[in-house]
């Protein structure tokens, strides 16, 4: 009957949902395990001089070494990591981590002059009130040289709430590090916002990459943000380079830096230090 199929529609629903939060809580579990038992790791990829091809630095992006499911990249845990907070132990751990290296690779010379570590802060890291303590603990512990670290923030995330958020940037860039904003040309960033904020970069959002050689209007954005940073004397960093053509067309625009499969995908520490010196 129409009633029984009703009921038994419900009823699919109903598991539907309890598998997924099951899955959600599983997941929770895990990542709370993960962190105790040390398997997460920081993959680095190379942030290169578009014209030489140098390594400028790196961005530091988190991996699960997962038991079970193998390396695991942050689309599958963090939205979890970020529902839960667990994103802020986790984060903590990234920024750490991430100054270790920093240290050990100067410390072994094989840094090359200024080369820096760019780690992620999501917005809810961002604003949870642990970001300074964080940052300042680790660059206390490992004390990389002055200006080895970045931070990257969204565009989003500061052009919520600039006011608050400028504190917290002015705070951070007195601690010595430096600032990205990341997936520049995804949200609305006002220029005076901009411009009243210690930035140090600009990461030019893969979606208008991707296409810069054979959309237009990607090409004409790109265009625009390159001018606009430029302007507002800051580096430009496009992301997502995979193609000679993308990153000649990035030069012939005058975006100074780029990242990319083109030039190397995200690695663990112990190759990304062998990729520094020599030209992607
Ligand atoms: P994001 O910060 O915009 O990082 C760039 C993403 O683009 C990385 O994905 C990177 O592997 C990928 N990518 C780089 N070059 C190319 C390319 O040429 N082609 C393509 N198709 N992709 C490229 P990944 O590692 O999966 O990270 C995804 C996002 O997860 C990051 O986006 C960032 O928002 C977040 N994330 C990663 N690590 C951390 C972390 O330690 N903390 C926080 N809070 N977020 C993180
Ligand atoms: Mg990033
Ligand atoms: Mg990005
Ligand atoms: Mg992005």
């Amino acid at each position: 009957s129409a009633k029984s199929r009703h009921k038994g529609r419900h009823a699919v629903f109903d598991v539907a949902m309890h598998a997924k939060a099951v899955t959600r809580l599983q997941i929770e579990t895990e990542l709370r395990q993960a962190l105790d038992s040390g398997e997460f790791e920081v993959h680095y990829q190379p942030i290169v001089a578009l014209r030489s091809g140098r390594t400028k630095g790196f961005e530091a992006l988190i991996r699960w070494r997962h038991p079970l499911r193998g390396l695991l990249s942050p689309g599958a845990f963090l939205p979890v990591a970020e529902e839960t907070g667990l994103i802020i132990p986790i984060g903590s751990w990234v920024v750490d981590e991430c100054c270790r290296q920093l240290a050990a690779w100067y410390a072994a010379g094989v840094a090359t002059p200024g080369l820096s570590v760019a780690v992620n802060v999501s917005n809810r890291q961002f604003w949870s009130g642990n970001v300074i303590d964080d940052i300042t603990g680790a660059l206390d512990r490992h004390r990389p040289p002055a200006g080895s670290l970045a931070v990257e923030i969204t565009e989003g995330v500061v052009m919520e709430n600039v006011a608050p958020a400028r504190d917290i940037l002015h705070t951070l860039h007195d601690l010595g590090c430096q600032l990205h904003i990341d997936d520049f040309g995804t949200g609305y960033s006002s220029l005076e916002a901009l411009h009243r904020l210690p930035i140090d970069a600009l990461k030019i959002d893969r979606s208008f990459v991707w296409q810069i050689d054979t959309d237009r209007r990607s090409g004409e954005l790109v265009r625009t943000i390159v001018l606009m940073g430029r302007n507002l004397s800051l580096d430009l960093i496009a992301e997502g380079i995979e193609t000679p053509r993308q990153r000649d067309f990035l030069i012939r625009m005058g975006c100074g830096y780029g990242q990319g499969f083109l030039f190397s995908r995200p690695v663990p520490a112990d190759v990304a230090c062998t990729l520094l010196g020599e030209p992607a």
